[in-house]
């Protein structure tokens, strides 16, 4: 059916985009990059085809053919860029190299996620002392354009191409970016300059040659003054810089596999800096900082690349809406250019409803005329992804699937995070105020470099990162830092992008600050002088800064959109979410973050902490207890703490479920290790030093973890569990009697036989008959089951619900001796097993799929089999872990329980897996419907599938109803 080829046809290594046309689209990032995909998108995409500047992208293949063939391009390249060069010529009307009027390129890298530490973008590509003279000549004689174009391009491809790629490493501040940056302040300085744009055309060109021949005397090559060469340098440069230290460093920390490789954009320059109706600027479709739906960005007027990010000038507010108290005074957009800012206006419109997010956009203005750069999916921090999940599914933008998807745990976990405490900032001034970029609070001591930042963390300090600006150089420092702090730059400068990307706090452009790095000394206005390791405390979400350490609060209760957000959740999942709770209070606290009942209640817990004096000392008389007789005293003792903890716990969940654990811990953990104590405490049950010694040692164990403990006391002690189950057995019927709701889970710990299940079973049904007859009630409504935490046990799981009616999946034992690692002290060798790839992450922290997981998989396979409606959950840490939840999910567990600062990330974590689910349905059904060769013609249906899943971030839609 397909006409034969006529030539065996050559691997496609460059895609052109523009004129309202593209090879590529926006579904093709692994090939095109983030970038490259976007621009093809804007440019071709028959719903959009945006002013966008002609030009083509070299894929991601050729990176990695790169790296494969010892730095060597494919031979099919360099006639493949030639024919896409000459397409955009053809469209420009203008030719590269042209002396008369050359054509000039930006290179631009661009891998799949956008990476800080790749190399930057050089602009201006083309221009050489032939083509100068023609430049100025086609732009009406605007030299100083030509030469502030001309300055930019030797900087940035001294700096990006010659030093960076080329592997050059100056010592601290010597880099040839910095040298030319002296530089141009000298010029300044001299001519009494305070901006750049206040340099003209004779200082420019003079500036110039001053460049070149530091460049020269400092690299020891000429400046290239060829287009050819300049063209073939950036794009080498990119591809080197993938291996760059830095780009190397940011994948790690990210999780970027170095197979990806970037693509390389080659795309004709258009000039925000040709005069006073010129401008360049950066914008969000949504404000990032907080999500509220408006049109948020910075620009600045005669300007080109990076100058508003970069903090060179304050950038100006594109409208009211973006103004801030720091650049109130400035013209925006929307004033000066009202026809530029209105088509600038529809076009994100258009951008957010084409991507159905918000959209992070950069623009040029030339001469009155709008292009756009480049857009791609806004980075936000915590507050904002949950607000513009919540908004965009009102506006019907976006269904609930979409929303869960669109907040990351991480993200959700910013807003359960603590905030400076709002009554001590009452009461404290700040010393500065700076740009809000990352919210909430932190606290730290002061360090000023990266290198310090990450040394001090290591170190286990909480430090703040104060610098006048960052770079990609520091991306380790910002990760280590509580908190970072910068004297320069705007909303949208590297540190807050990068630390709005993390949810970290962080303010910006806090122009009070004075940073002196040599003498690592900070300075705030004219008295305030701070060294290096004084604390500090920051608002992120004001931008206030105070010195000293201030008290932190916790913020959840009082995010509006958390809880909107929270129900949409909740309306997805299956998988219910208890809470981890030993106290009334830990109880209530998770309720209000969304509990369904306790998964795991442990009696110990009355033993330690606050109030525990009194029934830990009637404990420690039960464990010393010589006699049956001092035995049934020390119980009876114990009961109405035990008894009115249990009542507390089971009233505060007004009649969720409460799973209480019997006693686990062995004895011995509770016999005074201090001398005096423990004679004190023989004193007051009549009992010798010498005597209570003894007993205490004879309780001892060599591994106490596998000792005497769980299901094992029950045994040798039935007393114990009597009075516990007594106890839990009063407490509800005496609610009842209330009129008030309580159901408990009488849970048996660390059981690895039936029998031992069996036996303690008999026994709690006994009590329970006993109690209820004795309060005249027919059945006290409750459930009997067991932990599954010894691997013995999962594989028993089909003996062990004969009995069971519930398991509970305790996974840090079950881990811990899966692995037969110790949960104490795997810390010696737990770092040397991930740094060397033997682990892939810690199993304690997310469930090892493959061994614990399949052991978890086959005890409710094998449980269920028997008992039908064996209810199931997990108890352990892995509750509170996304990719955990997910598997619980997966295996048909009913609930997962986590301490109650995780609650809200089961609950996210329980809705995301039923959407991911819906969206693979919805996937394999488009597939199957395109395999069938149906009447609607084989040629339609692979379509449909690639527009189904033309975005990881964005699963099919489409067939999917929201349950409830
Ligand atoms: P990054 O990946 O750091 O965002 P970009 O490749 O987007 O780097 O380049 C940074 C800036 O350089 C852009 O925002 C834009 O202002 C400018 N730029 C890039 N290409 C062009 C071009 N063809 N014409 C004008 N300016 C450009
Ligand atoms: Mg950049
Ligand atoms: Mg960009």
């Amino acid at each position: 059916m397909a006409k034969p080829a006529r030539k065996v046809k050559q691997p496609k290594y460059v895609h052109f985009f523009g004129n309202g046309k593209a090879d590529g689209d926006g579904s093709m990032k692994d090939l095109l990059g983030g970038k490259g995909a976007n621009l093809a998108e804007m440019a071709g995409h028959p719903d959009l085809r945006l002013p966008v500047p002609p030009g083509f992208t070299i894929t991601t293949e050729v990176c990695t053919h790169y790296y494969k063939h010892g730095k060597r391009y494919p031979k099919e390249l360099k006639g493949q860029v030639d024919a896409a060069l000459e397409k955009v010529e053809r469209i420009m009307q203008k030719k590269f190299g042209d002396p008369a009027d050359p054509l000039l390129f930006s290179v631009r890298s661009g891998a799949r996620k956008s990476m800080p530490g790749m190399m930057e973008t050089v602009l201006n590509i083309g221009l050489t002392t032939k083509s100068i003279p023609g430049l100025v000549r086609e732009t009406g004689g605007n030299e100083r354009f030509v030469y502030d174009a001309y300055r930019r391009l030797i900087m940035m491809y001294s700096d990006v191409v010659m030093e960076k790629a080329a592997g050059v490493e100056p010592d601290e501040d010597q880099g040839i970016r910095r040298q030319l940056e002296r530089l141009l302040e000298e010029k300044k300085h001299e001519r009494g300059a305070t901006s750049d744009t206040d340099l003209g055309a004779e200082d420019l060109r003079d500036l110039c040659e001053k460049f070149k021949a530091r460049v020269l005397a400092v690299l020891g090559k000429p400046f290239p003054d060829d287009p050819e060469e300049q063209l073939w340098g950036g794009i080498g440069a990119v591809f080197s810089s993938w291996n760059g230290k830095r780009a190397v460093a940011y994948r790690r920390i990210e999780g970027i596999p170095d197979e990806w490789g970037t693509a390389v954009n080659v795309q004709t320059m258009v000039f925000g800096n040709m005069g006073q109706d010129c401008a360049t600027g950066v914008a969000f479709t949504r404000d990032p900082g907080n999500g509220e739906n408006r049109f948020y960005g910075e620009y600045l007027i005669n300007a080109q690349g990076e100058d508003v990010v970069a903090g060179i000038r304050t950038p100006a507010p594109v409208n009211e809406a973006s103004k801030g108290d720091y650049n109130r005074h400035e013209k925006s957009l929307e004033e000066a250019m009202p026809k530029a800012y209105r088509e600038l206006h529809a076009i994100q419109r258009r951008l957010e409803k084409h991507y159905r997010d918000m959209q992070d956009i950069e623009f040029t203005i030339e001469k009155g005329r709008l292009f756009m750069l480049q857009c791609r999916v806004g980075k936000r921090n915590g507050p904002a992804a949950v607000r513009m999940a919540v908004d965009m599914l009102k506006e019907k933008l976006i269904g609930a699937e979409e929303a869960v998807l669109r907040v990351t745990a991480s993200q959700l976990d910013e807003l359960l995070h603590p905030i400076l405490d709002p009554a001590a900032e009452k009461t404290t001034e700040p010393v500065a105020k700076g740009l809000p970029a990352g919210p909430g609070g932190a606290t730290g001591t002061v360090v000023f470099t990266a290198e310090d930042a990450v040394k001090q963390a290591a170190e286990g300090k909480q430090v703040i990162l104060v610098r006048e600006e960052t770079n990609p150089e520091d991306v380790e420092g910002m990760r280590a830092a509580q908190a970072i702090l910068t004297s320069r730059g705007g909303m949208t400068s590297h540190a807050a992008l990068v630390a709005r990307g993390w949810g970290k706090c962080c303010i910006v452009g806090c122009s009070a600050v004075e940073v002196d790095l040599r003498s690592r000394r900070l300075k705030i206005g004219k008295e305030r002088v701070y060294r290096e390791g004084e604390w500090f405390s920051l608002n992120g979400t004001r931008g206030l800064v105070y010195e000293g350490r201030l008290p932190m609060v916790d913020a959840a209760e009082e995010n509006e959109s958390l809880h909107e957000f929270l129900a949409i959740c909740d309306k997805l999942r299956r998988l219910k979410v208890r809470t981890n709770a030993d106290t009334p209070e830990d109880a209530a606290r998770a309720r209000t973050f969304g509990a369904e009942g306790i998964g795991l209640f442990r009696t110990e817990h009355m033993f330690y902490g606050k109030n525990s004096d009194q029934p830990l000392r009637k404990l420690r008389r039960l464990i010393l207890a010589r006699t049956p007789v001092e035995r049934q005293a020390a119980i009876a003792e114990l009961f109405p703490f035990v008894k009115n903890d249990i009542r507390a716990t089971l009233e505060a969940m007004d009649g969720f479920p409460v799973t209480i654990r019997l006693l686990d811990p062995p004895l011995h953990e509770f016999v005074p290790r201090d001398e005096a104590q423990l004679a004190e405490l023989a004193a007051s049950i009549g009992m010798s030093l010498e005597e209570a010694k003894k007993r205490g040692q004879s309780l001892h164990e060599t591994n106490p973890m596998m000792g005497h403990r769980g299901v094992r006391l029950g045994i040798t002690y039935p007393d114990v569990t009597e009075m516990q189950v007594r106890a839990v057995f009063e407490a509800a019927a005496g609610l009842l009697a209330q009129g008030k709701k309580a159901f408990p889970e009488i849970m048996v710990p660390v059981v690895a036989l039936e029998t031992e299940l069996a036996s303690q079973l008999q026994l709690i049904a006994r009590v329970h008959d006993e109690v209820a007859k004795e309060r005249g009630l027919k059945k006290i409504p409750h459930l009997v089951g067991t932990m599954i935490e010894i691997p013995r046990a999962a594989l028993q799981a089909g003996e062990l619900a004969r009995h069971a009616q519930f398991f509970s999946f305790g996974t840090n034992d079950l881990t811990q001796m899966s692995f037969g690692f110790s949960r104490d002290d795997m810390g010696g060798f737990l770092q040397d097993y991930l740094a060397k790839g033997i682990l892939p992450q810690d199993p304690f922290q997310s469930i090892d799929l493959d061994g614990v997981g399949e052991l978890m998989r086959l005890g409710i396979e094998r449980g269920r089999a028997v008992r039908k409606d064996l209810k199931v959950g997990i108890c352990g840490e892995h509750g509170g872990d996304a990719a955990s939840v997910k598997f619980c999910h997966e295996v048909g567990m009913d609930y997962v329980s986590c301490s109650p600062y995780r609650v809200p990330i089961a609950r996210l974590a329980a809705s995301q897996a039923v959407a991911m689910e819906r969206a693979k349905g919805a996937r394999s059904a488009s597939k199957k419907a395109a395999a069938r060769p149906a009447r609607t013609g084989a040629v339609r249906a692979p379509r449909a599938v690639a527009a189904g899943s033309r975005n990881g971030m964005r699963p099919a839609r489409k067939k999917v109803k929201v349950r409830g």
